[in-house]
């Protein structure tokens, strides 16, 4: 059952020959088998969602329709607000901080009967690729525990690829969503900007910074963002369009789409990796689509810009952890020490060092040769794309140009970390959609495919994945989790 995507599970709880308290229990013992050591969880609510999910049952049992997520256990990356539990952001900042009030897209999950089951780890306030930047200890991946789960929606991803959940929420500001999911051989988007609530999302760099679904396919995708998408009066850079039924658009196939491939941007490819690209190239052929090549001429400055823009805007966001307000305080014989105190402790080496460049970038005399210079950068990249996708329909690529790496190999060296986003941030920097599903392995571990469509248009990227999946079935395949690992495979 943990294997069985989120749109298998619902009918089944619809005719009541699964209960929803049934579902959740074996979730649980599935986190409680494995989760000792991945360590995909901060904190789990047992108690609260089963109440949840027998009232769930109730309403069932009764004929009523609690929601098109009725019963579905869901996990939430630990950065997004749900009342009355810790939401630390994987900092030491605010392992104490309990938020008195729900995040839009949590409201909305509960609203539309879903289970939220806890709280997954990640890189200290979203900043990292490999989960390792936790304050509180890094995940593991399933399918090779000694390696990275990517990052910094990692434990979400691991929760979804491990069986524990059949569906997680992440937030991506540079590609935390795609990337860890591409690392753990499931689906995750990365809606456009603007189309998810980002209220009760913890800020990292607010014009990027996106909330979307990890799931096991394209398909359960469609559905977790049917319910998140829309416009919230408690967001004013989310807008007010009509929200389609991702549903239904599911089945349109990819006859006749003119895929766009950066061929230039990909030349520094691992080797298994772009034969693992191409195999993907030839199925969505077989699919009746037509391969394209696209310039993106400033492409390959959109990693020096993002780590130029999401620093400067991180450092204002975290301004406001003092110790007066949030989470931890450290006491001082002044305020201003208390406050220097509070940071020094607070804080792990990449958050300060984000603040740090993030300061230097944005200070008087800086500002025009750096955050002014990669604005603009920023606003050519997004031209490249927006040029690009009036001649084609979509855009593929690799998610990452490696596989999923061993813990610790790039914790000594922040830019070859950084080097892990190649291939994501241009779309944060866009503001587009972009979708990572599981292409051919390479070496044995996931590799992602990486979908981007035009603004608003997840449905297109959305139906692309799906085509893709029902042609390769990469995403069927299961990380093989031994019994030491606590569970069997
Ligand atoms: N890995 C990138 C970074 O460290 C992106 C993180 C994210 O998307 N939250 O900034």
């Amino acid at each position: 059952m943990y294997r069985l995507p989120a749109h298998q599970l619902l009918p089944l709880l619809r005719a009541r020959q699964l209960r929803a308290r049934d579902l959740l229990e074996k979730a649980l013992a599935r986190i409680d088998g494995l989760d000792p050591t991945l360590h995909a969880f901060l904190a789990l609510r047992a108690d609260q969602a089963r109440a949840q999910a027998d009232q769930v049952d109730a309403e069932l049992d009764a004929g009523r329709d609690p929601g098109p997520l009725a019963g579905l256990p869901v996990a939430l990356k630990d950065n997004l607000c749900l009342k009355g539990t810790p939401t630390t952001c994987g900092s030491r900042m605010l392992e104490t901080f309990v938020p008195p009030y729900d995040a839009t897209v949590v409201r909305r999950l509960q609203d539309a009967g879903a289970i939220v089951v806890g709280k997954t780890n990640l890189d200290e306030f979203a900043m990292g690729s490999s989960t390792e930047n936790s304050a509180f200890g890094p995940t593991r991946n399933p399918w090779d525990p000694q390696r990275v789960p990517g990052g910094s929606s990692g434990g979400s991803a691991v929760a979804v690829a491990a069986g524990m959940v059949p569906l997680a929420l992440g937030s991506d500001t540079g590609g935390s969503i795609r990337q860890p999911a591409a690392f753990c051989g499931v689906s995750g988007l990365k809606p456009t900007y603007g189309r998810v609530s980002r209220h009760g999302l913890v800020a990292f760099a607010s014009s990027l910074d996106q909330v979307g679904p990890l799931a096991r396919d394209a398909r359960d995708c469609a559905l977790l963002l049917g319910v998140l998408a829309g416009h919230d009066p408690m967001d004013s850079t989310c807008r007010d369009l009509p929200v389609p039924d991702y549903q239904a658009l599911m089945d349109r196939g990819i006859e006749g789409l003119r895929l766009g491939i950066p061929r230039a941007f990909l030349g520094g490819l691992d080797p298994e990796m772009a034969t693992s690209f191409e195999e993907a190239g030839r199925a969505l052929v077989g699919c009746g689509a037509e391969l394209v090549d696209v310039e993106l001429p400033h492409l390959e400055y959109a990693l020096p810009a993002y780590y130029i823009l999401a620093p400067a805007e991180a450092s204002s966001n975290l301004a406001r952890f003092d110790g007066v307000r949030y989470g931890l305080r450290v006491p001082g014989p002044d305020v201003a020490t208390m406050m220097r105190r509070t940071r020094a402790a607070g804080f792990g080496p990449e958050v300060k060092r984000r603040i740090m460049l993030g300061t230097y970038t944005l200070s008087a005399g800086y500002h025009e040769a750096y955050y002014s210079r990669a604005q603009k950068v920023r606003s050519v990249v997004g031209e490249d794309f927006r040029k690009a996708l009036a001649r084609v329909d979509l855009l593929v690529l690799p998610t990452t140009p490696v596989p999923a790496f061993p813990l610790g190999e790039k914790t000594s060296n922040p830019l070859e970390m950084y080097l892990s986003d190649v291939y994501t941030v241009g779309v944060n920097l866009a503001g587009l959609p972009g979708l990572s599903v599981p292409m051919a392995p390479v070496r044995g571990l996931p590799a992602g495919l990486q979908i981007i469509g035009r603004a608003w248009d997840e449905g297109g990227v959305l139906a692309c994945g799906e085509a893709f999946q029902s042609a390769t079935g990469f995403h069927l395949a299961a990380a093989e989790l031994g019994p030491s690992s606590g569970g069997p495979a």
